[in-house]
């Protein structure tokens, strides 16, 4: 141990990743987390007896042999006790016509889209090119590492194809990647995939995980997943202070020194900000950033937010699909957002989500509502207009699932703003939208002496994968720059 002191704000899956590998590296690593859990947005809550499952709903890297999959067990976030659930079909679109699954394996498609089989077969060639392309975790150069990552040249030649394809993909936004087929069933259930605005590689790769049998849900969930690696950081000695919001970084000569929070400040040697760099540019230094990413970040960034709406029914509904699409004959106007689909997560074979008998649905209803909801709280009729939205978004719900009519126990609605009051993130949002032809502005890994970034804004999309990387990322910068080994295991 050489006792040098990191303080990580905040707890979310970026913050513990880099914050377990600090501490196996030898800092003496205390977390400040503003919330009264770990986990961050990526997290799940309990109302009534149901379990809202507010976070992962595909885990990226959960397959073994995976990069990402050392980072998630190195860090406890899987372990052999948190086993995987493959979801396949991925969705169900269920409408007056009958049923249509999405499963894995893409060419299945042609069978009920036989008009549209020229445009599968370019999708799953697209996708096929993508299927051995995945995060790269390498080593920091000039950094003492205990288990060195070896370099595997054939890693990189076979994301050649994945490579040469990128391009075109990021000129385009999968919305006009899915235009291009005819069926509008078809469109329908991929544009649940991914937000429709952003770049059409999300869309590819995120189906090449798909149908290479990876992104699965492991048992428990996010709240699981988070608390497992919390528990890792303090059997390896870390401490966590829950409901510590870090109020400032102190500097002296531009270095890092303490953490000030309401209880006093807090000495250190070095600070990993895991908070949302861009509410961070704004809130955590004695005066805003002014550097030039931060600008180019205050002025351009784009978003992803959502409401999520939970809700406990008195039902069994085992008989209906996991994650069912359900088109909107008349667009759903909720939250200022407009919706033709809506997509359903159901519990149902979750048999500790719910009480006996029942049924936790689940919906995400993508889309920028946080001006939205913001005027709604400064009129003061943001609970009326919350209860508004659950009831709008019931009653198309019980046109496709008759059996929950009059059996609704309990629901919650978490708008971008709980997500902002929560977790401090930017708008409430959860992560960067990368659109076609644009380079988001990022958060550098480095940013001054002893003082680094990690976590969603630090790359150009966002999601578990990124949190992950970025997290292994940062904790290796600051093992180089104070001459500490890296130990990843
Ligand atoms: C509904 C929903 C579904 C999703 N589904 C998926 C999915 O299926 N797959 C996927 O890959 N991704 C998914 N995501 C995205 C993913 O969860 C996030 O991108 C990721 O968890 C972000 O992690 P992070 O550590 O970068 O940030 P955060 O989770 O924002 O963590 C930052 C932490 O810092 C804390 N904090 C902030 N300010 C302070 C402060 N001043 N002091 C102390 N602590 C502070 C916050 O409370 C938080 O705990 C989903 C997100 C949502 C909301």
């Amino acid at each position: 141990m050489h006792e040098k002191r990191l303080i990580v704000i905040g707890a979310g899956i970026s913050g513990l990743v880099s914050a377990v590998y600090a501490q196996r590296s030898g800092f003496r690593t205390l977390i400040l987390e503003k919330a009264a859990n770990p986990g961050g947005v990526s997290t799940s809550w309990k109302r009534k007896g149901y379990t809202f499952e507010g976070g992962i709903h595909w885990l990226i890297g959960a397959r073994e042999g995976l990069p990402l999959h050392d980072i998630w067990t190195e860090t406890g976030a899987l372990g052999p006790g948190n086993p995987v659930y493959y979801k396949d079909p991925i969705y169900t679109l269920v409408d007056a016509a009958g049923r249509v699954p999405l499963y894995r394996d893409l060419r299945r498609l042609k069978e009920v889209f036989p008009e549209d089989s020229a445009a599968i077969g370019r999708m799953c060639f697209h996708v096929a090119c993508f299927r051995h392309f995945h995060p790269v975790v390498l080593d920091e150069r000039g950094l003492k590492v205990r288990y060195p990552r070896p370099f595997r040249l054939w890693e990189f030649i076979k994301m050649g194809p994945a490579v040469l394809l990128a391009p075109f993909l990021l000129l385009r936004s999968a919305g006009s990647y899915i235009d291009r087929f005819h069926n509008r069933r078809l469109r329908n259930l991929l544009r649940t995939v991914v937000d429709p605005e952003i770049n059409a590689l999300s869309l590819i790769y995120t189906l090449s995980t798909f149908s290479a049998g990876d992104s699965g849900y492991p048992e428990g969930g996010s709240l699981r997943m988070a608390s497992n690696m919390a528990d890792t950081f303090t059997a390896l000695g870390g401490e966590i202070r829950y409901r510590t919001p870090a109020l400032e970084i102190l500097r002296e000569k531009g270095r890092a020194v303490a953490v000030r929070t309401e209880a006093g400040d807090i000495p250190c040697d070095a600070v990993i900000i895991s908070a949302d760099a861009r509410s961070a540019i704004d809130h955590l230094f004695a005066a805003p950033l002014q550097e030039r990413w931060a600008r180019k970040m205050r002025k351009s960034l784009i978003t992803s937010q959502c409401m999520f709406l939970g809700i406990g029914v008195q039902a069994d509904l085992s008989s209906y699909p996991r994650s069912m699409v359900l088109p909107q004959a008349k667009p759903l106007h909720v939250g200022g957002l407009t919706l033709d689909l809506l997509t359903v997560n159901n519990y149902a074979r979750e048999a500790a989500y719910a009480p006996e008998g029942c049924t936790t649905l689940t919906l995400i209803l993508p889309g920028e509502s946080y001006a939205f909801w913001a005027a709604a709280r400064e009129r003061g009729d943001y609970a009326q207009r919350k209860a508004e939205t659950f009831e709008a978004v019931l009653q198309r719900l019980e046109k496709a699932i008759p059996e929950i009519q009059g059996k609704v126990q309990v629901w919650d609605l978490a708008t971008p703003l709980t997500y902002q009051r929560y977790c401090d993130t930017w708008d409430g949002s959860y992560m960067t939208q990368w659109l076609p032809r644009t380079l988001t502005p990022t958060a550098p890994i480095r940013y001054a002496p002893g003082i680094y970034f990690t976590g969603q804004r630090t790359s150009l999309s966002g999601g578990l994968p990124i949190a992950g990387t970025s997290g292994r990322i940062t904790a290796q910068a600051v093992c180089k720059d104070f001459g500490a080994e890296f130990v990843s295991r």
